[in-house]
């Protein structure tokens, strides 16, 4: 077997996102029988376009970004994925993004391949004039490769059904049909889906209670400490407060808070829409070093925000004795050795986070129907989907003997190269 050769244009990024998948992906190997013959094709991402967004800023002046998207594999059907604003996003980072989308979208058994896109840039630091022209722009530029049925952008960090709608017409416009099957997370009123704004939240606190359930744990009084208090964080806090959990600790981009008798969340998310951060809350004491929220009495931590987060500096502090990952990569191989020493449980984000992804498949079928479901009807497909995978990805855990993330990537790492194998190569 020829050894594989790192992809040129990233060697000078060695401990980037990409490199903590492909240790992933190197840990799941030796488990995937004959279909490791076919591992590569995990480890080559089947399509990168790096755009130029001009545009013009309300003072006359011009302003460039990087645009990025990657269409990771498309063996079990179109490109899904979301895309990310944010001023640290990085080729690396998308690649690895692009490819945990496609291990989740086949370990929950959605009928995708795994794409991601983002731009390298601080929204807050535009007008909402100038991020509507930059995500124009950027759609117009992404356009030769995106489609209903090649490749569907979603939203991620720091983008939200206003951008989709732009996504959407922007597509539309330049193709002469309104096509509202280009992106999922739009507005309701523009064939988006009822329950899918808040269906990655309302994935992990499904998963959450599951996992809870099997490791003997009550959700009424636990302790839930929670990393990122955005669209996955605030409404993860939200539902597990309504269970009767105690969301003891919130970190965002500008403080951690505390409060052991446990936080009003309706009051916190009131605070966080009108100032934009948790800090300065009323109902809780800020943590004078923001890296103490790592330390936090709990029984079950929710990293929901970016990767590289639990890392082997903070991995042995940790006291929940359960990781649910909300965000896409928020733990290292190096941490997830600790935390399994440790005999902390991790519930790894292509499961955990999933239900995003589920709900943008519900409201692709819906668009292209043209029928629409009711709310309670997407959340009970959801809740179904989610356990069942959450379950088999369980069992095979325990037969084989190895982590959550392990058996979660044998499942999804297996159906993506069966299907590698039954297309064949071409020519
Ligand atoms: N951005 C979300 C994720 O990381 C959802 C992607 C989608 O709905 O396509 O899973």
């Amino acid at each position: 077997m020829v050894a594989y050769q790192p992809l040129s244009f990233l060697q000078s990024q060695p401990c980037g996102p990409w490199e903590v998948y492909l240790e992933q992906i190197d840990r799941v190997t030796p488990h995937l029988g004959h279909l490791a013959r076919w591992i590569d094709t995990l480890k080559h991402p089947k399509r990168i376009l790096i755009v130029d967004v001009p545009i013009e800023r309300d003072d006359g002046s011009i302003a460039h970004f990087e645009g990025y998207r990657v269409q990771h594999n498309t063996s079990r059907g179109p490109g899904k994925g979301g895309v990310r604003f944010h001023q640290d996003v990085t080729l690396s980072e998308v690649m690895a993004l692009s490819a945990w989308m496609t291990v989740k979208n086949a370990a929950v058994n959605v009928p995708y391949g795994g794409a991601k896109g983002g731009i390298r840039v601080d929204p807050k630091q535009l007008s909402m004039a100038e991020l509507q022209r930059m995500t124009r722009r950027y759609t117009s530029e992404i356009q030769i490769i995106i489609g209903p049925m090649k490749d569907i952008p979603a939203p991620d960090v720091n983008t939200n059904e206003q951008i989709m709608a732009w996504m959407m017409d922007t597509y539309s416009v330049n193709e002469g049909s309104t096509t509202t099957g280009v992106v999922t997370g739009k507005p309701v009123s523009l064939g988006g889906s009822l329950g899918r704004q808040e269906a990655t939240g309302r994935g992990v606190f499904v998963v959450g209670c599951e996992v809870a359930a099997l490791r003997g744990l009550d959700v009424a009084g636990m302790r839930v400490a929670i990393q990122g208090f955005g669209n996955v964080g605030g409404v993860a806090a939200r539902l597990f407060a309504q269970s009767g959990a105690l969301v003891v600790a919130i970190q965002d981009h500008e403080a951690a808070i505390v409060n052991e008798g446990g936080i009003d969340v309706n009051a916190l998310l009131g605070h966080a829409r009108s100032s934009g951060s948790v800090a300065g809350f009323a109902g809780a004491t800020r943590l004078d070093n923001r890296d103490e929220f790592w330390e936090i009495d709990c029984d079950m931590l929710i990293p929901a925000a970016l990767e590289q987060q639990i890392t082997a500096a903070n991995a042995g502090k940790i006291k929940a004795s359960i990781v649910l990952e909300g965000a896409n990569g928020p733990t290292t191989p190096a941490a997830d050795d600790i935390l399994a020493e440790r005999g902390i449980l991790v519930v790894p984000d292509v499961i955990a986070n999933a239900g995003g992804v589920t709900v943008s498949y519900f409201e692709w079928v819906q668009d292209f129907s043209s029928f629409f479901w009711t709310e309670d009807e997407i959340n009970q497909r959801l809740t179904r989907i989610m356990k069942e995978a959450l379950a088999a990805v369980w069992q095979l855990a325990a037969d084989r003997k190895v982590s959550l993330r392990t058996a979660a990537f044998i499942v999804g790492c297996t159906r993506v190269l069966q299907a590698r194998e039954m297309r064949g190569l071409y020519p």
